[in-house]
C-alpha cells in the first residue's frame, strides 16, 4: 500500500486534529517478564510441557508495520495500531 509522508490525524497530546509525519521505527524487544514467559520458563524442564510443547510454527507471510506518528505541532510521536501488508511505500503529498 502507498501512505502519505504527512496527514491529519488526531494528537493525544494537543487532543485535537493536527498534521502528522509518519516514520518508521524497528520492532522493539519483548518484555523477558511478562506473564508468558516466565510461564514459559518454569514449564521447561521434563515432561509434558503442555502448550509449550508446540513445535514453533512457520511465520506469517507479511509483517507488521511499526509505525510512529509524529504531530507536527507539539513534535511528540505516538503509536497507532499496526496493520499487516507486504509492500509498503511512504508518498510524497
Ligand atoms: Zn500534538
Amino acid at each position: 500500500m502507498k501512505m502519505p509522508k504527512q496527514f491529519e490525524a488526531h494528537c493525544p497530546f494537543c487532543k485535537k486534529h493536527t498534521t502528522h509525519t509518519v516514520e518508521r521505527v524497528r520492532r522493539g524487544q519483548a518484555s523477558t517478564m511478562t506473564h508468558i514467559v516466565r510461564q514459559k520458563n518454569r514449564a521447561n524442564g521434563t515432561g509434558n510441557q503442555g502448550k509449550f510443547s508446540k513445535v514453533p510454527g512457520g511465520d506469517k507471510p507479511t509483517k507488521r508495520l511499526n509505525l510512529r506518528y509524529r504531530c507536527n505541532v507539539c513534535k511528540k510521536a505516538h503509536p497507532r495500531k499496526g496493520f499487516r501488508v507486504s509492500r509498503f511505500d511512504l508518498v510524497e503529498g
